[in-house]
């Protein structure tokens, strides 16, 4: 997998090293000599991944990544601070100022290359989730993604993998220290059982007593539920030359041993708070999605999702050379039970309506509100005349059964509903659906609470009578 990425550092020479090799592994370059540049080219040219120096005159590379992960725009792009510095304090800081990974130089090739393939995989998920909240955000439904809150303290039930027991015993005062529930096993397969009590990250050891850290991920991985599940893999120093693998293998991050408590701290609050963030957009995707398709009243699908559905299920259709039927129903007279019964009972009865409508269809039929009293169903692989019988079954249910509504009292609802189905393989969603609304005015001229089918449709199923 190629990347598009972002390269900073004040010193040329540093910048054209780095281009070099990145260019020749076949990534894109693009690069900055400040950390005011940098937050200008993160915008513009939407990098998968960001390589920051830290040590840069007027802004260095902490506040640029404090910035960067402060915008909406710029928040979900990674961000591997590159540095000279070794103090074990300034990995903490630039961790915290949101970093994603702090590489001491010099950085071992492959690992970078790894690294910078498993982030830009990692976005690429979280990418896919921002799309679907920008079309719904066009669709007028705006999406509530933010920046990452570096503030906030996330805390979550960690799942340690660890066969030391001195080790584990530390790790987890470290981290319930810092407010985190954490669970120790000694094997994988120990792991593996546990993680149905349900864990926000996972912190493996590479050595473990029957099997190995990366072994166990890749058997992670492969689990549908576990896909996205953060894992930390700890190694030795002289295992970092394996980390590539790792990478590769779908690990998160690494912490190498003797673990500092404070960057244990901090890099497993980034792998939560990086969680929540997915999670969120997920969140808002669902919620935007409700909202953009759905009505709030019925529950039925929209106008809008009923537009975009005829669209493609008649192309299914002509594709498949199968018949496709829709039905349009009207509620007789629904003004008058909004003036005699006031509001609160029309909108009982739409509901009861759409209840009543769910209840007569097939599972793979759609059901509509169109506006007002107005209902739409598309039946797909069905022939105007089994839609016409359908039509009457629906009417009947309607017609035959009184609406109950509020205190006990019952209001008579009738319905009457036009049939259409598509002609020819030009047939478009409009002219299908003024057939059917063709069909339904013919079924209010002719004295409602009955079925219509569209002009000129075959004659033997002829027009369906009032029940
Ligand atoms: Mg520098």
């Amino acid at each position: 997998m190629t990347a598009r990425v972002l390269v900073v550092d004040d010193l040329p020479t540093n910048v054209k090293v780095l281009e070099a090799k990145l260019t020749a592994e076949y990534f894109t370059v693009i690069t900055a000599t400040s950390g005011a540049e940098a937050l200008v080219a993160a915008k513009e040219n939407a990098p998968d991944i960001i390589l920051l120096d830290v040590m840069m005159p007027e802004m260095d590379g902490f506040e640029t990544c404090r910035r960067l992960k402060a915008d909406t725009e710029t928040a979900h792009i990674p961000v591997v601070m590159v540095t000279a510095l070794s103090d074990i304090s300034d990995r903490v800081t630039g961790l915290e100022a949101g970093a994603d990974d702090f590489l001491t130089k010099p950085v071992n090739d492959i690992t970078l290359f790894a690294r910078i393939r498993s982030l830009a995989r990692i976005k690429r998920a979280i990418d896919e989730w921002r799309m679907q909240e920008e079309t719904y955000g066009q669709l007028g439904v705006s999406g509530q993604g933010g920046g990452l809150d570096l503030t906030d303290h996330p805390t979550g039930s960690v799942l340690l993998v660890e066969p030391d027991e001195y080790v584990a015993e530390r790790v987890s005062g470290v981290l319930e220290e810092d407010g985190q529930t954490v669970s120790c096993v000694r094997t994988s397969e120990e792991a593996l059982g546990a993680l149905t009590q349900g864990f926000e990250l996972v912190i493996t050891s590479l050595y473990l007593e029957d099997s190995d850290g990366l072994r166990f991920c890749s058997q992670l991985r492969a689990l549908e539920e576990y896909r996205t599940m953060p894992v930390l893999l700890v190694i030795e120093p002289e295992e970092v030359g394996g980390l590539a693998k790792g990478f590769e293998l779908g690990i998160n991050d690494y912490l190498v041993r003797p673990v500092d408590a404070n960057e244990l701290k901090v890099r497993v609050r980034t792998q939560l708070r990086q969680k929540l963030y997915r999670e969120n957009l997920q969140e808002n995707y669902r919620h935007s999605l409700s909202l953009a398709l759905t009505d709030d009243l019925t529950g039925l699908y929209n106008h809008r999702y009923l537009t975009a559905h005829m669209d493609t299920a008649l192309r299914r259709a002509v594709a498949n050379g199968k018949p496709l039927s829709v039905l349009m129903l009207d509620i007789d007279f629904f003004k008058k039970v909004n003036d005699t019964h006031g509001h609160a009972v029309g909108d009982q009865v739409l509901k009861e309506i759409a209840a009543r409508m769910g209840r007569s269809i097939r599972e793979f039929d759609t059901a509509a509100r169109r506006g007002g009293e107005e209902f739409v169903v598309v039946m797909p692989e069905c022939a105007i005349d089994v839609a016409a019988n359908v039509a009457e079954r629906l009417r009947q249910v309607i017609a035959d059964t009184p609406f109950c509504v509020g205190d006990g009292q019952e209001v008579p609802v009738t319905a009457s509903i036009g049939v259409a189905s598509r002609q020819g393989d030009d047939d478009a969603p409009d002219t299908l659906l003024a057939r059917a609304d063709e069909a339904l005015y013919e079924a209010k001229r002719q004295g409602r609470n009955r079925v219509e089918l569209e002009p000129g449709a075959n004659a033997q199923s002829g027009r369906v009578a009032n029940g």
